[in-house]
């Protein structure tokens, strides 16, 4: 068995880790018990890195959590920065635009957008050569014991740890293993998400710019910021995610948005000719009493998923490795008081982040004609100077 919980020299006293998901949290919490002196090895299903994805926000805590991990450096030139928003009817021609300097003004200068793998890519590169990351592998079984934890590994292998850190996503194996099965924390929120780069630039879609489609029930945006930085992303509302799983996304997102005109048409025809590139899934909740038991820990979607609709996944996810290595380091060989001691200052914002995805939902799939009128007419109001600082405030208020 290779005991990874001892991997430097016997005595020396250094602790070890298993990451299990080399996704956002995994990725950030081996880097954050990297630099705390960990030996970290992390197992990813994959086959290769997963770098797909469309925006994400790094805002309020999210920021000063990329901040403390050291990696503004790296991401602030990927910084997709504030870009012009136009609200489109179906067939694609323009309803109205908002300009980037209202999201900016809203959102302040502590804050960065970016491609998802973007932020992947610089984590991948500030820990590949620090820790061993082995892909097309997984867990199959778990077991703890009075000196540490034991993972038996999809290849037949054997690894000790002081530490398992399950950050496998919403659909977690180690949740599964350790925890239990998923319908007993996975709360569905009934929609779909999809989300996926385009390698052509979208011919029907300015450049500099980002289309939004917003219909009862779905929204489709499309976005050209040019060679290697346009991406698509759909959600809609569905009454079995199960059998749009089975479509596929090719299908699915036909589906519900063949229909479209210009840029959606753009990005589906190029979804058609590589699927495999699509991010595509049921949109739901985890919903969980506790993150830890013993020396296994939940961290990130696999924990506590806010969902899409939250818009701070990713910056949770940083969120949350960030302060694991402080709780680890302040309660050194006390692993359970030092997870509870994370979980007690993390719930506050999980919880917040959760309540505002569900209230958020109706902006991305509004139930009726009626709820995308009053979306657009709150839109539009953004840009009367006198609302204008009144509906900043609020988004402000929600950000941080
Ligand atoms: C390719 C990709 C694209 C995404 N695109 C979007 C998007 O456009 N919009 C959005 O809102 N969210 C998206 N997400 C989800 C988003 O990344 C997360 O909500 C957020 O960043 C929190 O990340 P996480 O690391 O907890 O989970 P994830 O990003 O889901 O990462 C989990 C990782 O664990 C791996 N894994 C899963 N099961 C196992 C297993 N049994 N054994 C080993 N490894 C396993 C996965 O392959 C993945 O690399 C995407 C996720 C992925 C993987």
């Amino acid at each position: 068995m290779a005991d990874i919980g001892n991997a430097g020299p016997q005595g020396s006293g250094t602790r070890g880790a298993l990451v299990v998901g080399a996704g956002i949290a995994g990725l950030a919490a081996a880097l954050r018990l990297h630099q705390q002196g960990w030996d970290v090895v992390v197992i990813e299903r994959a086959p290769a890195r997963r770098s797909g994805g469309y925006l994400v926000n790094l805002h309020g805590p999210g920021y000063a959590a990329a901040e403390r991990l050291g990696l503004l450096p790296a991401l602030t030139p990927r910084d997709i920065g504030f870009f012009t928003s136009v609200l489109v009817h179906a067939d694609g021609r323009e309803k109205f635009r908002i300009p980037a300097a209202v999201t900016e003004a809203a959102v302040g200068n502590r804050a960065l957008s970016l491609f998802r793998g973007d932020l992947e890519s610089t984590l991948y590169d500030a820990v590949a050569d620090l820790v061993a990351i082995r892909f097309g592998t997984t867990v199959a079984a778990v077991a703890e014991n009075s000196g540490g934890v034991v993972a038996t590994l999809s290849d037949g292998t054997r690894l000790a740890a002081d530490l398992l850190v399950g950050a496998d996503g919403v659909h977690s194996r180690v949740r599964e293993l350790v925890f239990g099965a998923e319908p007993e924390y996975f709360v569905d929120l009934g929609h779909m998400v999809g989300a996926f780069p385009l390698h052509t630039v979208p011919e029907h879609v300015p450049a500099g710019v980002g289309t939004t489609f917003i219909g009862p029930g779905r929204t489709a945006a499309v976005m050209n910021l040019g060679p290697q930085r346009s991406s698509a992303f759909f959600t809609y509302r569905c009454p079995n995610s199960q059998a749009e799983l089975a479509l596929g996304p090719t299908a699915a997102l036909t589906a519900a948005f063949g229909d479209l005109g210009r840029g959606v048409a753009d990005a589906l025809r190029e979804l058609e000719a590589d699927p495999a590139v699509a991010y595509f899934d049921s949109v739901g909740q985890i919903v969980m009493d506790r993150w830890s038991s013993g020396r296994v820990v939940l961290l990130g979607d696999a924990a506590w998923c806010v969902t899409v609709f939250a818009g701070y996944g990713a910056a949770l996810a940083l969120d949350g490795a960030d302060r694991l290595g402080t709780a680890l380091a302040a309660h050194q060989a006390d692993i359970p008081a030092a997870l509870d001691s994370w979980e007690r200052s993390l719930r506050p914002e999980v919880d917040k982040r959760q309540a505002l995805a569900r209230k958020g939902m109706v902006r991305f799939a509004p139930p009726s004609r009626a709820h995308v009128w009053a979306g657009e007419l709150m839109l539009r109001a953004i840009q009367l100077p006198g609302l204008r600082g009144l509906v900043q405030r609020s988004i402000q208020r929600a950000n941080n």
